[in-house]
């Protein structure tokens, strides 16, 4: 079967104000998606979605000027060296082992494996070694942000938990002494048995992640992810060799295997949240969650910005023998609830990952018709941040 085209929607779907919601990583204006549509000649078509802070622009030529090309006129069955030809052609010589050009070709990585499930009449997750989460994948509630008083927040973490799900995430970082308030409110309203997590997007520094352990942990916090700077390995390190009980976790920003060693190296990790949409694609980050695995560390993908990323991040996850608490995204986010046909739905706190063949979904062309981003000047999907 071989490859005849790669092109790339770009598609933005902007938030009401009212709806709009701020944490260490900005405040949210849009959400936006570079859609990765690869051809055959089978007539058999797959998707993907580079999904991160990158100017849309930018990722759409990728895909369709930089890597498309490698792939035209070449078998879908030489996937694996596809993109090793990619990685080390394009992007390690010219794109940079970090940030935008590794998001493309994870985006393209999604739709060769969405494309070999569909020739193989199998979803994704049985050719990533068949189910493994059975009853479902634990999901959290993804997340309570920074405009509520404690009170506001406890009381939208009891609405999480009323709704089913049994795991929630308060994102920290603008105030600590706030937090600490925040933190603790949240765990006396969902009680002992539900998990709490919090996530810093890095707007820490290394003394106010430090004096936070004491009141995450005595109020059981599962993980701090992102506490500070994801340069500060070192950081890292010193954070997790002062918590008794805190999973530290990060890997949103991180890319590819390489990028991840030297935090496990460090022992400067707990749990390694590489993303499919954004690390390297399934294939690489099959790899990063079996590095997590012979180091007994935890893989929980970071997975956020629309639901291909989510779905592809989930077929990896229902396939791995990581314990499940995976994300989902409950902020208003059209990319999440509009762009399939059908909707995907976390119930009783679970996901099952879709049973159709390859990634098992189907975008509804209707919605990408109506939401393509034509904007003279590409604004990228992090563009609404502040920083
Ligand atoms: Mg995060």
């Amino acid at each position: 079967m071989k490859i005849v085209s790669v092109t790339a929607n770009l598609l933005n779907t902007p938030i009401p104000e009212e709806l709009r919601v701020e944490s260490g990583a900005g405040l949210k204006l849009m959400r936006q998606m570079c859609l990765v549509r690869i051809e055959t000649d089978s007539g058999l078509v797959g998707f993907g979605s580079p999904s991160g802070p990158y100017d849309l622009a930018v990722l759409g030529r990728i895909v369709e000027h930089v890597i498309g090309p490698h792939l035209i006129g070449e078998e879908l069955s030489e996937h694996s060296r596809l993109w090793n030809h990619v990685y080390v052609g394009e992007v390690t010589r010219n794109l940079g082992t970090r940030g935008v050009g590794v998001a493309a070709l994870s985006g393209v990585d999604m739709a060769l494996w969405d494309l070999r499930g569909k020739a193989a009449g199998l979803p994704l997750y049985e050719l990533l070694g068949g189910l493994y989460h059975a009853k479902g994948v634990r999901t959290y509630a993804s997340s309570i942000y920074w405009k509520l008083t404690p009170d506001q927040a406890a009381e939208e973490a009891r609405s999480w938990i009323d709704r089913g799900f049994t795991a929630v995430k308060l994102k920290v970082g603008r105030e600590p002494r706030k937090d600490a308030e925040r933190v603790l409110a949240i765990r006396e309203a969902i009680g002992p048995d539900n998990d709490l997590l919090v996530d810093g997007n890095q707007a820490l520094s290394r003394t106010d992640a430090l004096a936070m352990l004491p009141v995450l942990e005595q109020a059981g916090v599962y993980w701090f992810e992102e506490p500070i700077d994801i340069d500060d390995i070192e950081g890292h390190a010193m954070l997790r060799a002062a918590r008794r009980s805190v999973r530290i976790a990060t890997g949103e920003n991180h890319y590819t295997a390489s990028g991840f060693l030297p935090f496990v190296q460090a022992d400067a990790i707990d749990v390694l949240q590489a993303d499919v949409s954004r690390a390297g694609g399934i294939t690489e980050v099959n790899k990063i969650q079996a590095m997590a695995r012979a180091h007994h560390l935890q893989w929980n993908p970071h997975t956020f910005n629309d639901i291909l990323t989510v779905v592809s991040n989930l077929h990896l996850v229902a396939a791995s023998p990581h314990p499940a608490m995976f994300e989902w995204d409950v902020t208003y986010n059209e990319l999440m609830t509009h762009l399939t046909t059908e909707p995907i739905e976390v119930v009783d706190g679970l996901l099952h990952p879709p049973t159709g063949n390859g990634l098992g979904i189907e975008i509804d062309e209707d919605f990408v018709a109506e939401h393509v981003w034509a904007g003279e000047r590409s604004i990228g999907t992090g563009a609404g941040m502040r920083v």
